[in-house]
């Protein structure tokens, strides 16, 4: 099958699109308004469309409109769960339609690799966007990869964000290093 592979970064690419590329075509779909500052979704785009390009596959951007994650989580920016929902959301939406729109037959996502991520709420958002788009939702949680990912990113010397992509997450990740910091410093 030709697959819109939604990928939110460069890092979290690397070990779904083995095991896709295996037995499909895969067309890598960069969705995520979700990303700010824009700098900083600039460089994800750019560390990932070089890993995908090495390996001659086609990379479709949708347009970046951050004002779209923005009215998507009104309300609910402050609560991680519900906010993150809603977030899986947009993204696999946008990336069901592009994937369409390009000729794809399914959808999958690399947001399964990462154990910071809701892989149940991934799923069921996945399912709901394929089927609006009349794709198949191939989904697989690829967090037992994540170790291979990791390792394999650092190897490769790509950019290796630390927070997960909104400016919420960024103050939530700052908070907890820093209160991990004053921890280390306590014991
Ligand atoms: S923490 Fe990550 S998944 Fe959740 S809303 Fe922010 S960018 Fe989206």
């Amino acid at each position: 099958m030709r697959v819109a592979l939604h990928a939110c970064c460069g890092p979290c690419l690397i070990e779904p699109l083995d095991a896709l590329a295996e037995q499909h075509e895969v067309v890598v779909i960069y969705a995520n308004p979700n990303i700010q500052p824009a700098d900083e979704y600039e460089l994800r785009y750019e560390t990932l469309r070089q890993w995908a390009d090495a390996r001659g596959l086609q990379t479709v951007e949708v347009s970046y409109e951050p004002e779209l994650w923005e009215r998507a989580v009104a309300g609910v920016r402050e609560a991680p769960g519900v906010r993150c929902r809603r977030c899986y959301a947009l993204r696999l939406s946008q990336a069901a339609a592009e994937g369409a729109r390009h000729g794809c037959e399914a959808l999958s996502t690399t947001l399964s690799v990462s154990p910071y991520q809701d892989a149940e709420a991934i799923d069921a958002a996945g399912r709901v966007a394929a089927a609006e788009h009349g794709l198949v939702w191939l989904f697989e949680d690829y967090r037992p990869r994540y170790p291979e990912a990791t390792r394999r990113s650092r190897e490769a010397g790509m950019y290796r964000q630390n927070y997960c992509g909104c400016l919420p997450s960024k103050k939530e990740a700052d908070e907890e290093r820093a209160r991990r910091r004053a921890e280390r410093r306590r014991t």
